[in-house]
């Protein structure tokens, strides 16, 4: 499943297509992806201007001349990809929609959106507090909102894992599975702590805290860099694969000896709110 860094790879990889470009015309290959496509779609798009790009949490967002917004969110499999109009698209399977788009300086593309298992989707929106994809999210783990003393506000006097409590989007916006676990075997916090033992008694943040903030975001830096992880089907926008994958400490490592200096241990799996969860149970002690 794309997360944040992939999510990124596939702005970054769309930016110089799509950026002030129009979108000349939409087709849609069937009436919905994971949710049924809003009312007026189609004709809320053509003849639109792209005027940026941005990304929030796991979404893409195409910010339109006429001041609304087209939302994407890419599910387990979608993927966007850029193809030359002239394209043979006769062999490519899971189609389900195609922008014809006129590139700022005059160039034609066609952006293609693919996705097998179809739990991706997309909507148009106006404003990001009426939406209702966007208005809960919590900070960006890449922005200034997501520090340790937030984190302390959050998690004050509550007992849930730390796993669960990162991949809630409400309390920070766009981790999932992946770098999640990553990032607590750089912290070496196990995944089944509480999130109020990582609070001093007064009430500031414990060093293991600050240490995860500081992963979480290594992490996700060096992912971006890497053009995100390519596990299943990803890729950006014009077909490269992610590598950052090769750089995974724990995750789908079980068995496997810990990467740590002077560590001896094997990497172990258990199950945390129906997902896997890997760890290094000498480095991350319960
Ligand atoms: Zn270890």
């Amino acid at each position: 499943m794309p997360e944040l860094p992939e999510v990124e790879t596939v702005l970054r990889g769309l930016e110089p297509y799509l950026k002030a470009a129009t979108i000349k015309k939409v087709t849609l290959n069937r009436k919905n992806l994971r949710f049924d496509f809003p009312r007026g779609f189609i004709s809320q798009l053509e003849g639109q201007q792209i005027i940026a790009l941005n990304r929030r949490a796991k979404y893409l967002i195409f910010n339109l001349s006429n001041g609304s917004n087209l939302l994407s969110h890419l599910g387990m499999s979608g993927n966007f990809t850029i193809l030359d109009p002239k394209a043979d698209k006769s062999g490519i399977k899971h189609l389900h929609v195609e922008f014809s788009i006129l590139a700022e300086n005059g160039e034609p593309h066609t952006l293609i959106y693919t996705d097998p298992r179809r739990f991706g989707f997309m909507d148009i929106f106006s404003s990001e507090e009426n939406c209702k994809f966007l208005c809960d999210l919590g900070p960006e783990p890449l922005g200034n909102g997501f520090n340790a003393i937030a984190l302390v506000k959050i998690f004050a006097k509550k007992r849930t894992p730390i796993k669960s409590a990162l991949l809630d989007q409400k309390n920070v916006a766009g981790l999932g599975n992946i770098y999640v676990c990553e990032a607590l075997w750089r912290a070496k916090i196990h995944p089944r702590t509480p999130v109020n033992k990582l609070i001093d008694e007064n009430n500031t943040p414990d060093e293991r805290l600050e240490k995860l903030v500081q992963a979480v975001r290594n992490i996700l830096q060096k992912a971006i860099k890497a053009g995100g992880s390519t596990l299943n089907d990803f890729h950006g926008a014009t077909g490269q694969q992610g590598y950052f994958q090769h750089s995974f400490d724990v995750y789908g490592k079980e068995g496997k000896p810990c990467n740590a200096q002077n560590c001896t241990a094997i990497i172990e799996r258990i199950t945390q709110a129906g997902r896997s969860s890997f760890f290094c149970p000498n480095c991350q002690k319960a």
